[in-house]
C-alpha cells in the first residue's frame, strides 16, 4: 500500500473488509491517505465520491450491527447444545468426540448428527492419573515431562515425543478432568488500537457451569493433593520468574524440589544465614554460606551423609517413639479440650434467644386466634422463623466443633503412622525431605567451640562440634483426615505465637565433625 504498487482496491461488499465498523473506516481512511480507491460492488460505493461517506458510515454500522446479531445467534445455538449435553467442538486431551442422536440433512443439505458428546479416552487418562500421581509424589513437572516424551507416550496429536512443560502444567490445572465443566469462562476482547486480542475473565453469572460425572479421571482428593503441591510451588524458581514484581515472595527452588534429605532446612544459628552444601568431595560438605563470604564467623563443616545419618537415627530413635508421640497428642486433646470448654457458654446464650423467639411466635399466634390477622402479623412470623432457623443452624455448628475436636488416636494408630513415615524416610528422598520439612521446619546448627582439657598435666585439645536444633512438630504425622479444622487453628495460632503449648519436642543432637 505504501509504495503505491495499486491504484484501486474492488471487493463485493464493505463487509470483506471488516465487519467491525472503526476497524473498516480506519482501514478506508488509510486507503484515503495513500489516494488509493476502494470500490465496494454490491453496495455501489466508490470512497473517492464526494457523496460516498454517508454510505460508507451505514453500511458500516449495518455490518456491525449485523455481527452482533450473528455472535448472539450464535451462542444462543451453542448454548442449547450444551444444555442438551453435547459438546461445541472443545477438544480435550482424555476425551474423545462421539456422534450421538440421528443422522440428519442441514440446512445446507449436509449429513449430520443431532450432537457430539464427549467419552474417556481410556488411553489417554491413564496418561493424565499417572502425571497427576507422578505430581503429587513431588516430581518435578520437567521431570515428569523427560519421562513422558521417553516412553513415548502419544500425545493428542497423536504426534510422539511432543510432550512439553506447558502442556503437561494444562492438564494439571484443567479442572474438566474432576468433572466440571465451565462453558463461557473466558472472552476474547479486541483491543481497538492494535488489534490484538485479549483474554478476560466473563462474570460468575454469564458462565455456565456443568457437572459431568460420567467425564471424571481425577477425583477430588488427587485434585486437592495436586492444588496443595502447586499452591507449594508457587512461587518457586524457576516456574515463577515474573513474580519479583508483586508482593508474593519467592521461595527458593530447593524448598519444593529438594535434591538431598536436609536440603534448604538448615541454618546457621551463629548468623541466622543457609547451611548449604560448600564441597562436593565424598558426598559433600555442608558449611555457612555466609562464612565463605566471610561475613560469618563459623567455618565448621560436617560431612552431608554424616549428619543425615545421625540426625535420622537420633530421631527414630529418641524422640519418634509411640509413648512420645502419644503423650503429646495427649496434651493437645486437652489444650483442645480446654478452649471448647468456652463453647457452651455461648450456646446457652443462643438457647436462650431461641426461647424468647418461640414466646414471640406464640404471642402472634394468639393474636391470630383472637380474630387480628393482617399481612403485619403474617410478615412478623415469618420474620420471626426465620431469625429461629438461623439460631437452630448456628446451635448445630457449635455442636458439631466440640463433639469433633480433636482427639488423640490409639497408640496402635500412631504405631502404624510412625512405621509408615520410617519407610518413606528411607525410600524416596524428595518425599521424604518433604515430609521432614513438615515435621521439623528449620534445623539450627550451633558450631560449640569445646575449651581445652587439661588431663595428667597435659593439654588436650577437644575437637569442635555442631549441635543441632530443632522443634518436632508432631501433628505433622496426622494424616489428612485426622488434622482436621482443628489443625488448622493449630496451624493459624502457631504462626502468631511460636509458644502455643505441648505440641513439640525441643530436640538436639550433637555431632562431632
Ligand atoms: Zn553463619
Amino acid at each position: 500500500m505504501e509504495n503505491k504498487e495499486f491504484d484501486a482496491v474492488a471487493v463485493d461488499d464493505l463487509s470483506r473488509l471488516s465487519r467491525n465498523n472503526h476497524q473498516m473506516l480506519t482501514l478506508v481512511n488509510k486507503f484515503n491517505f495513500h489516494q488509493i480507491k476502494i470500490i465496494s460492488v454490491s453496495d455501489g460505493i466508490i470512497s473517492d465520491d464526494e457523496n460516498s461517506k454517508l454510505g460508507i458510515h451505514i453500511r458500516g454500522l449495518i455490518n456491525e450491527l449485523y455481527l452482533d446479531d450473528l455472535r448472539k445467534k450464535t451462542m444462543r445455538g451453542l448454548e442449547g447444545q450444551k444444555l442438551r449435553g453435547f459438546n461445541t467442538g472443545e477438544s480435550v486431551y482424555g476425551y474423545k468426540s462421539h456422534p450421538v442422536g440421528d443422522l440428519k440433512l442441514n440446512k445446507k443439505g449436509q449429513p449430520k448428527y443431532e450432537g457430539m458428546i464427549h467419552k474417556i479416552n481410556e488411553e489417554e487418562a491413564l496418561i493424565i492419573k499417572r502425571i497427576y500421581k507422578e505430581f503429587i509424589e513431588g516430581k518435578s513437572i520437567h521431570g515428569i515431562v523427560k519421562r513422558l516424551n521417553e516412553d513415548k507416550m502419544p500425545t493428542k496429536k497423536n504426534h510422539v515425543g511432543g510432550w512439553a512443560t506447558s502442556t503437561v502444567t494444562r492438564i494439571l490445572k484443567n479442572e474438566k478432568y474432576t468433572g466440571r465443566w465451565v462453558w463461557r469462562k473466558w472472552k476474547n476482547v479486541r483491543d481497538p488500537i492494535t488489534g490484538k486480542t485479549k483474554k478476560f475473565a466473563r462474570p460468575k453469572k454469564e458462565q455456565m457451569d456443568l457437572f459431568k460425572e460420567e467425564l471424571i479421571i481425577i477425583d477430588q482428593n488427587t485434585w486437592d493433593e495436586a492444588k496443595k503441591r502447586w499452591k507449594s510451588l508457587d512461587g518457586a524458581w524457576p516456574m515463577h520468574k515474573k513474580t519479583q514484581k508483586t508482593s508474593k515472595q519467592s521461595i527458593s527452588y530447593i524448598h519444593s524440589n529438594p535434591t538431598h534429605l536436609l536440603a534448604g532446612l538448615l541454618k546457621c544459628k551463629s548468623c541466622g544465614g543457609a547451611i548449604v552444601q560448600i564441597c562436593g568431595k565424598s558426598g559433600g560438605y555442608y558449611g555457612c554460606y555466609n562464612a565463605k563470604r566471610k561475613t560469618c564467623t563459623n567455618k565448621l563443616t560436617i560431612q552431608r551423609k554424616r549428619l543425615e545419618a545421625i540426625l535420622i537415627e537420633s530421631l527414630k530413635e529418641k524422640f519418634l517413639t509411640a509413648e512420645n508421640i502419644k503423650y503429646i497428642f495427649d496434651n493437645v486433646e486437652k489444650a483442645i479440650a480446654k478452649t471448647m470448654n468456652e463453647v457452651p457458654a455461648e450456646v446457652k446464650q443462643k438457647k436462650a434467644q431461641m426461647e424468647t423467639i418461640q414466646t414471640e411466635l406464640q404471642n402472634l399466634l394468639g393474636f391470630i386466634k383472637a380474630g387480628n390477622f393482617s399481612k403485619l402479623v403474617s410478615e412478623a412470623i415469618v420474620d420471626a422463623e426465620s431469625r429461629q432457623e438461623n439460631l437452630k443452624g448456628e446451635i448445630q455448628a457449635l455442636d458439631f466443633q466440640r463433639t469433633n475436636a480433636f482427639k488423640a488416636p490409639p497408640k496402635e494408630w500412631i504405631d502404624h503412622r510412625l512405621e509408615k513415615f520410617q519407610e518413606t524416610l528411607n525410600k524416596n528422598t524428595k518425599a521424604s525431605a518433604l515430609a521432614l520439612k513438615e515435621l521439623l521446619g528449620t534445623i539450627e546448627l550451633e558450631p560449640v567451640q569445646s575449651s581445652p582439657v587439661v588431663e595428667n598435666g597435659c593439654v588436650i585439645e577437644s575437637k569442635p562440634y555442631y549441635l543441632a536444633h530443632s522443634n518436632i512438630e508432631t501433628l505433622a504425622l496426622l494424616d489428612e483426615k485426622h488434622k482436621g479444622t482443628n489443625w488448622y487453628l493449630l496451624r493459624k495460632r502457631r504462626d502468631s505465637n511460636p509458644r502455643y503449648p505441648c505440641r513439640y519436642f525441643c530436640f538436639q543432637v550433637r555431632f562431632n565433625t
